[in-house]
């Protein structure tokens, strides 16, 4: 790294910190994981993801944001049976996360949104969510996922009967936002139907409630959901834009609430 990203809090000086907690009066928190996306994704896909949207959002909301330290590992049980994935127990991202809003906290900001581009931080991020209203009742906590916000755009897409991680909608996105990063010639189907679903996994995979988890060596040999031949870059372009646009909008709201 040669030159200052903009919005990036780590390549401001100590004294542009301060003066961004008034300037930018929000702090961007990507959020990952490191974990297996089957045979065409990088292990960091939802880090890499989630700091692409951040950076396009921070610069949407032109200086009123920064884009504080990332979360490159995240809460990944469900797939460390898959050589190269490193997993956070609940408790341990739960208490990094605590300490850099405690951090960014006294230094004081009092908004900040987490961006994640990994389902697997959703229960951390909610529990922790509920905690801070009695611990820091001025903090200001809001948390984002990415490709639930554009479920509309993904129901329009083709997949799969069975479709979600390192499938149609994820390698897609992928293809826009990191061509580089994905090996088109290793695309292999993972699960694609019901069918090929053991009775506890079709369990785990019917929607709504209760819920049931199950590992991902389960539901998957090869650690994919869906086809990820059937992904385009143009509908990851229009999950991503959809995302994008409804993270802003949510931010320009918040600063006038
Ligand atoms: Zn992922």
């Amino acid at each position: 790294m040669s030159t200052p990203r903009p919005h990036h809090l780590a390549d401001m000086t100590t004294e542009q910190a301060a003066e961004a907690v008034t300037a930018s009066p929000v702090v961007l928190l990507p959020a990952g994981a490191f974990e297996q996306h089957g045979p065409a994704l990088p292990l960091a896909t939802d880090l890499v993801r989630a700091e692409a949207v951040t950076e396009r959002v921070a610069e949407r909301l032109s200086g009123r944001a920064v884009i504080g330290p990332s979360l490159p590992v995240g809460v990944s049980p469900h797939h460390v049976a898959f050589p190269g994935t490193l997993s956070l127990s609940v408790n341990t991202f739960r208490t990094v996360l605590r300490e850099y809003l405690d951090g960014l906290y006294r230094h004081g900001w009092r908004r900040v949104l987490v961006i994640t581009g990994h389902g697997g931080n959703n229960a951390s991020l909610t529990t922790l969510a509920q905690d801070l209203l009695a611990d820091l009742p001025d903090l200001q906590f809001a948390w984002s996922p990415l490709t639930t916000v554009a479920a509309d755009v993904v129901a329009r897409m083709p997949k799969s009967e069975v479709h979600g991680h390192s499938g149609e909608a994820e390698t897609a996105q992928m293809l826009h936002l990191a061509p580089d990063m994905v090996h088109t010639d290793r695309f292999v189907p993972g699960t694609r139907d019901l069918t090929e679903l053991d009775a506890l996994s079709r369990l785990a995979r019917r929607p709504g409630h209760p819920t049931l988890q199950v590992r991902y060596d389960r539901l998957s040999a090869n650690g994919v959901l869906g086809d990820p031949a059937r992904a385009t870059a143009e509908d990851g372009a229009a999950i991503v834009d959809r995302v994008v646009a409804e993270v802003t909008d949510f931010v320009e709201e918040w600063l006038k609430a």
